[in-house]
């Protein structure tokens, strides 16, 4: 049956993950105002920064406008390490390929094209839902001449980061790491956004901790963090004027930001616990359907940043997804993504579909993408062909990110709930 929508609806909206703000971070930008550092040079920069090397365990960040900042100034200190330094107004990656995950967001992708690159996309896993190492090697198999690695963690759990830094080693690539998920997150102990050469962590408004925006790049190499230091600022040198000598950009982090950032630095362990508690509340409220949630590798201790559920494919009902529209036929017993999205927006929360995988995009349909039984390139149109959806297709097709928003009171997800439940009756 249909959702019957007989649960009262919220009367402020339930969100996705919205900021979550404490009192200090107001604080540190009064501070900001008052001594007049409206700019991009001041205390609260410099004390992220030494914020996010102590927790993280780096020796240099720097912070930037975005994490899509980072991500850009990575790509491009990857592709003139990998490449040589490009003639002004080309990208270091012109005409390269790039491996990157398929499964995120493209904020992960999209610099590999400011710099020129192509993106190669490779397959999830389904045990953590991130690139698949066996698909990475088949990559570099295809194309041995590629060596850089765009790796995100999606929804804030880590990648297979053992098998996928063998090959990498082997292969003697660089990792690029898009941590901007899963700020906190650890993988044997160990962070991430620390297992790339270059690393990208992100402040945006629905992060695990926000500055309403903002993004850091963090490094154990000195020599990268200069540079980014000074490509973010314009690109000046060392003299008595305005000298260039390389392409300059204005991505460095605003003081005003930065005291958002720092006030919610103390707060980050405190939400990576309301999260992990929303996560169990849904495993334990969601035990009897035919779903399992975003799947927590052993090893790993992820910041739960999204809870998704995954439904079984013997329960999906009948759920057809153009470019920008779609229509389902509710069955008994059964739901699809579509329906349980409907759902939650009917009691005014915010759920939000799986990132739709980067090689279904229009944008990059005719780049390279690698699955791991394949020979090259599979056609997005598997699935409908009828053979096997590749898995990124597949988690797209069953999947829905759910409301974790760390305000949610237990009332509340216990009311979502209910209206997911009522999907499949
Ligand atoms: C949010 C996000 C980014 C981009 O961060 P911004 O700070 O918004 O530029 C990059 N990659 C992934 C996977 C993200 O979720």
């Amino acid at each position: 049956m249909a959702f019957k929508g007989n649960i009262t609806p919220f009367e402020k909206k339930v969100w996705l993950a919205s900021p979550t703000m404490h009192g200090e971070e107001i604080q540190f930008v009064q501070e900001a105002y008052e001594t007049n550092w409206m700019s991009t040079v001041g205390k609260n920069i410099n004390e992220v920064e030494k914020l996010a090397c102590e927790y993280i365990g780096c020796k240099y960040a720097v912070a930037l406008s975005a994490g899509t900042a980072s991500l850009h100034l990575s790509a491009k200190l990857a592709g003139i390490e990998a490449y040589g330094v490009p003639e002004v107004g080309h990208g270091a990656l012109e005409g390269k390929k790039v491996f990157c995950s398929d499964l995120t967001f493209d904020a992960t992708v999209n610099p590999i094209v400011y710099e020129g690159g192509i993106p190669v996309f490779i397959d999830t896993e389904r045990e953590s839902w991130n690139m698949d190492p066996v698909a990475l090697e088949k990559a570099f198999e295809i194309y041995p001449d590629v060596r850089i690695v765009f790796l995100a963690h999606l929804y804030g759990t880590p990648a297979k980061m053992d098998e996928i830094m063998s090959i990498i080693n082997k292969h003697h690539a660089i990792l690029v790491e898009d941590a901007a998920e899963s700020m906190g997150a650890t993988y044997k102990g160990i962070q991430t956004g620390t297992f790339g050469k270059y690393n990208t962590i992100s402040f945006n408004g629905n992060k695990i901790i926000t500055g309403s925006a903002g993004g850091m790049f963090l490094s154990d190499n000195e020599d990268a963090a200069n540079k980014v230091r000074k490509w973010s600022t314009q690109a000046r040198e060392n003299a008595p004027w305005y000298q260039h000598e390389e392409l300059g950009y204005n991505y460095r982090m605003s003081n005003v930001i930065a005291g958002v950032v720092r006030g919610q630095f103390p707060h980050l362990d405190e939400h990576i616990a309301q999260k992990k508690a929303i996560y169990m509340r849904y495993k334990e409220g969601l035990k009897d359907l035919p779903i399992t949630l975003n799947p927590i590798p052993d090893n790993t201790n992820p910041n739960y940043w999204l809870t998704s559920l995954i439904i079984d494919e013997t329960a999906m009902c009948k759920q057809v997804r153009g470019e920008r529209d779609f229509a389902y036929i509710p069955e008994e017993g059964k739901s699809c993504p579509q329906e349980i999205l409907d759902a939650i927006s009917s009691i005014n929360a915010e759920g939000r579909p799986i990132w739709k995988p980067m090689h279904m995009q229009p944008i990059y349909r005719l780049n390279p993408f690698i699955v791991r039984d394949g020979n090259g390139r599979a056609r997005t149109n598997a699935y409908i062909d009828g053979s096997s959806a590749d898995v990124g297709m597949d988690i797209f097709n069953r999947g829905v990110c759910l409301p974790s928003d760390n305000k949610m009171t237990e009332d509340q997800q216990n009311r979502i709930i209910e209206v997911i439940k009522a999907c499949f009756n």
